[in-house]
């Protein structure tokens, strides 16, 4: 079932879209070395609570989990890429962090995440992040009336492999709205012209996820939540929340 928002509830998504972004502006500008991850996710509530949101990864138990999420962010370090749980770990010069936020408002959901280099990058992680965004924005820019699914999944796998890096269909984009993951489900590769057909008013999360070594094996960590590369190569991660309109995709979690 896939619900199309009016122009009314897209601009309520994107109010709540907004509070998403200011807690990951805030989570950005905090992460320093020394920092621990467990800070950052404090200040990230902090966000949430004085905008009057909810953390929809607050206490989240999917299928594939066997306990809930602690935390508001999900705090990827280097080898880690999704799903990372804020410990006491503190950041070192040099990390490559991956922040995924949500909040609810009103009733109504974002979800977005950034990966960044805390202190001195690297080149090569640099590039990394660079082409994770370009997937973003490429999976954002086929999110037209017309369009397919596919189309944003093409889109995205085209970038991965033309830059090299492993990419994994588990844990693609999906449906956004009321709640967090509803249908359709955005892969992350796919064939274009392929799958629903976009109509303005479907509001979706895209969001590539790429391993540095090139490979797509991935594990998750004994903590039931954190996916890390199986080869110990970096990875990074990009997602916004998007609706389809007439004019074109427009963005929810940017900051107003
Ligand atoms: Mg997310
Ligand atoms: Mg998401």
């Amino acid at each position: 079932m896939i619900e199309l928002k009016t122009p009314g509830e897209i601009d309520a998504m994107a109010a709540a879209g907004s509070v998403v972004a200011r807690a990951l502006a805030a989570a950005r500008a905090a992460a320093k070395p020394g920092v621990r991850l467990t800070e950052l996710d404090g200040i990230a509530r902090g966000v949430l609570a004085d905008a009057g949101a909810t953390s929809p990864f607050l206490g989240y138990q999917p299928s594939f989990a066997d306990r809930p999420f602690p935390g508001v962010l999900c705090l990827s370090v280097n080898d880690a890429v999704l799903h990372g749980i804020p410990t006491a770990y503190r950041l070192r010069d040099g990390d490559l962090l991956s922040v995924d936020c949500g909040a609810t408002l009103d009733g109504w959901t974002g979800d977005a995440a950034v990966s960044f280099v805390v202190g001195t990058p690297s080149a090569d992680d640099l590039r990394l992040v660079e082409r994770t965004e370009s997937a973003l924005q490429a999976g954002i820019e086929a999110a037209r009336p017309g369009a397919t699914i596919g189309d944003i999944s093409a889109a995205i796998g085209r970038v991965a492999r033309a830059s090299g890096y492993g990419l994994h269909t588990d844990f693609g984009g999906h449906g956004v709205g009321r709640t967090m993951h509803e249908s359709p489900s955005v892969p992350n590769d796919g064939r274009a012209g392929r799958g629903l057909r976009l109509q303005p008013g479907l509001t979706i999360a895209i969001e590539p996820w790429f391993l540095a070594g090139g490979r797509d094996a991935y594990r998750i960590d004994p903590d039931g939540w954190t996916l890390r590369s199986d080869d110990g190569s970096r990875g990074a991660h990009a997602e916004h929340t998007i609706a389809v309109t007439a004019d074109g995709p427009r963005i929810l979690t940017v900051a107003s």
